[in-house]
C-alpha cells in the first residue's frame, strides 16, 4: 500500500503530514512511502532523514499520483487534478467551507478522509488532529501574548521594585483554552477562565485558574463535547456580564468556537476601549470572524491602545512539533484502516468502525 506526501501548497504553511520517524514506523507496518523532495524542510525535516527512513524522494506529480495521498491542508484544484482516480486522500478538508473541493474530489472518485471529522471520543484521541493542533495553538497564543505585553506575567519582586502579576482571561476552555490556561499559569499570570459548558469548571480549577461564573439563563453544552449556539438574548446577556471581568484583564486569549458557525462575539469594542493601555488580546477565532470584532485575520493591529493578534496558523509557527503530532495522528488512523492479509495490507470496510465511518466523507453523508 503506497502513500504519497506532497509539499503543502498553501502560502505560509510550514507543516508536513509525515515525519521521518513516523515514515519508518509506517514502513515497518508494510506501507511504502514517497515524499515530494523538500516537503519537510520548512518543518525542519530533511530529505536525507526521510531517505534513511526508507522513503523514496520523488517529484510533485509522483507524490500526488499515489493511491493514498496525505497532506495537512485540503487539496487545491491543481492537486485534485494531479491525483489518481479512486485515490484515498487523508487530511484536513476544512469541511465548513463549501468551496467545491468535495465535489471536485467526488467527480474523480477520490475518497476524502477528513481529520476534522474524527470523533472526540477516548478511543480516537490518538488520531484527533484538531486537538493535537489546537493544543499547540493554545500554547503558542500565550507565548505570543507574553512577547507583546510590555510587562511581566509573573509577580516580580526585585531590588529595583516589584511588578504585579498580569491578569489574564481565557475565553473558551476547550482544547486550546485549557492549554492556554496551563501555559499562562506556568508563566505565573493570574488566570481567569470562562466557558459556557459547565463541565469545564472543574478542569479550569484543576489547572490553577479561577472560573468566571455567569448566569446567562441558558446552558451551553451541545453534542460530542462541543458547545451549542446560544439564543440572541443569552448572547447579549453574556457580553454584558462578561464586560466588567474583561475590562479588568491585561491579557485576553479567546478560543470560543462552535463548529461551522461564525465565532461568537465575546469582547466588544467597548470592552477594548476600557482595557488598560498596552493590554493584549490574542484571538484564536480570527479565521472565523474573531471573538472580538476588532481582530483582523492574519494581522496584528493596535486599537484603543490594545494590541490585537489575529494569526490564523499557530501550529505552522511550531511546525516541527505540530508535524510530529499530526504524523502520529495520521499513522494511528491508518492503523485502524487496514489489516494484514497473506497478500499484504488491505483496507477494512470503513463503515464498520465508528471512527473511519465518521471521518470518510461520501456524497451521502
Ligand atoms: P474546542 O471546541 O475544544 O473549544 C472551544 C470552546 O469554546 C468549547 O469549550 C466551547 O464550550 C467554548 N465556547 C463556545 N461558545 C462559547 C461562548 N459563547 N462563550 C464561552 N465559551 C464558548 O475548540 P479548540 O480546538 O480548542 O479550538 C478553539 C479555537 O481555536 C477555534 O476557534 C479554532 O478554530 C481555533 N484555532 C485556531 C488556531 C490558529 O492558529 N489561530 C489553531 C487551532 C485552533
Amino acid at each position: 500500500m503506497h502513500i504519497g506526501i506532497p509539499k503543502e501548497s498553501l502560502a505560509g504553511e510550514a507543516r508536513v503530514a509525515i515525519t521521518p520517524e513516523i515514515a519508518k514506523k509506517l514502513g515497518a507496518k508494510g506501507f511504502t512511502l514517497s515524499l515530494e523532495k523538500g516537503a519537510g524542510l520548512a518543518a525542519g525535516y530533511h530529505d536525507d532523514d526521510y531517505q534513511a527512513a526508507g522513503v523514496a524522494l520523488v517529484d510533485r506529480a509522483s507524490a500526488l499520483a499515489a493511491p493514498i495521498v496525505t497532506k495537512v491542508r485540503k487539496p487545491d484544484a491543481d492537486e485534485i487534478a494531479a491525483m489518481s482516480d479512486g485515490a484515498l486522500f487523508i487530511g484536513h478538508i476544512e469541511i465548513c467551507e463549501d468551496d467545491g473541493t468535495l465535489k471536485a474530489m467526488f467527480d474523480r472518485g477520490i475518497r476524502p478522509v477528513a481529520m476534522e471529522r474524527i470523533p472526540r471520543i477516548s478511543r480516537a484521541q490518538s488520531m484527533d488532529a484538531l486537538s493535537s493542533q489546537s493544543n499547540i495553538a493554545g500554547y503558542r497564543a500565550v507565548i505570543e501574548a507574553a512577547a507583546r505585553y510590555g510587562r511581566f506575567f509573573p509577580l516580580m519582586m526585585t531590588s529595583a521594585g516589584s511588578a504585579k502579576p498580569a491578569r489574564l482571561v481565557v475565553l473558551g476552555a476547550g482544547v486550546a483554552g485549557l492549554q492556554a490556561i496551563a501555559t499562562a499559569r506556568r508563566l505565573g499570570a493570574d488566570v481567569y477562565a470562562y466557558d459556557i459548558r459547565p463541565e469545564t469548571r472543574e478542569q479550569i480549577e484543576s489547572l490553577g485558574a479561577k472560573p468566571i461564573d455567569l448566569d446567562i439563563g441558558e446552558e451551553g453544552s451541545g453534542e460530542g463535547g462541543y458547545a451549542r449556539e446560544l439564543s440572541e438574548e443569552a448572547k447579549a446577556r453574556q457580553q454584558e456580564l462578561l464586560a466588567d471581568e474583561l475590562a479588568k484583564a491585561h491579557v485576553i486569549i479567546t478560543t470560543a468556537l462552535i463548529p461551522c458557525r461564525p465565532a461568537p462575539v465575546l469582547v466588544s469594542e467597548d470592552v477594548v476601549k476600557r482595557m488598560r493601555e498596552g493590554s493584549v488580546i490574542v484571538d484564536l477565532a480570527a479565521a472565523n470572524g474573531g471573538n472580538c470584532p476588532l481582530t483582523e485575520a492574519d494581522n496584528v493591529v493596535q486599537k484603543h491602545g490594545v494590541t490585537l493578534v489575529g494569526h490564523t496558523n499557530y501550529p505552522s509557527m511550531m511546525a516541527g512539533d505540530a508535524s510530529a503530532f499530526y504524523a502520529h495522528n495520521i499513522a494511528n488512523l491508518l492503523a485502524i484502516m487496514v489489516e494484514e492479509t497473506e497478500s499484504g495490507l488491505v483496507f477494512k470496510d470503513f463503515a464498520e468502525d465508528e471512527v473511519t465511518a465518521a471521518a470518510l466523507i461520501t456524497p451521502e453523508n
